[in-house]
C-alpha cells in the first residue's frame, strides 16, 4: 500500500513531516488558544476572560529545491493569526494585540547543518525529527512575534505624566505608594 494514498487526517500533535511533505499535506484548522500554556502566561491577568476561544492556522508541506538548487528538501509552512490580551505598558490597561504567523521551515538531517545553514537562509532551518507538534511549532513562533512592550497605538485613556523621583521615600517609610496609573484603570472599568 503506498502510503502517501492513506487519507488518513494528519494529526498536529504527532505529525511525521517528511510524510506529510511527500503527500503535499495541508491542515486548516483552529486551536483552542487555551493550549498554548507557555503564550498564555503572558496574557494580561484580568483580561484572560476575554481571550477569544479559538485560533485560526495552517499547514503545509512540500519537498522541493531551495533556491541555491540544492537536492529536494522538506518544507513546511506555518500560518496563523491570533489576537491576544497584553497589558498596555503605557496605561496598563488590556491591549488586544496581534499576533500573526508566517514563516516557512526547510527541514535538515543534523543540527550541524542547521546551525549553519540558519543565519544563511530567509527560512528557518530545523532538524527534521520522526514525530513532531505542529503546535509546539506554533506556540514557539507565538511567543516570537510578541511585542517586547505591549502597547495600544493610542491608549482609550489619555496618560498623565507624573514626574517623580524614586530616590526620595515617601511619608511613612513603607507605605505602599498607590500607583499613578492606578485610578486610570479604575476609571476604565
Ligand atoms: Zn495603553
Amino acid at each position: 500500500m503506498n502510503i502517501l494514498q492513506a487519507k488518513a487526517p494528519w494529526l498536529p500533535e504527532r505529525l511525521d513531516v517528511r510524510v506529510f511533505a511527500q503527500a503535499s499535506g495541508q491542515i486548516s484548522a483552529e486551536a483552542p488558544l487555551t493550549r498554548f500554556v507557555r503564550l498564555a502566561e503572558e496574557f494580561f491577568e484580568s483580561a484572560v476572560d476575554e481571550v477569544p476561544a479559538m485560533m485560526q492556522w495552517r499547514a503545509e508541506g512540500s519537498v522541493r529545491t531551495d533556491s541555491l538548487g540544492g537536492k529536494p528538501a522538506i518544507w513546511l509552512y506555518l500560518q496563523a493569526k491570533a489576537v491576544v490580551p497584553l497589558q498596555c505598558q503605557r496605561c496598563l490597561g488590556v491591549a488586544h494585540t496581534v499576533l500573526e504567523v508566517d514563516r516557512r521551515f526547510r527541514f535538515v538531517t543534523d543540527e550541524a547543518t542547521a546551525e549553519a545553514q540558519d543565519d544563511e537562509c530567509e527560512e528557518d532551518v530545523l532538524v527534521l525529527e520522526p514525530v513532531m507538534s505542529l503546535y509546539d511549532l506554533l506556540e514557539d513562533e507565538l511567543l516570537m512575534s510578541l511585542p517586547l512592550v505591549p502597547m495600544h497605538e493610542t491608549c482609550p485613556v489619555p496618560v498623565v505624566m507624573q514626574v517623580s523621583d524614586p530616590g526620595v521615600a515617601p511619608e511613612g517609610g513603607d507605605t505602599p505608594v498607590a500607583h499613578p496609573f492606578a485610578a486610570l484603570a479604575k476609571l476604565k472599568k
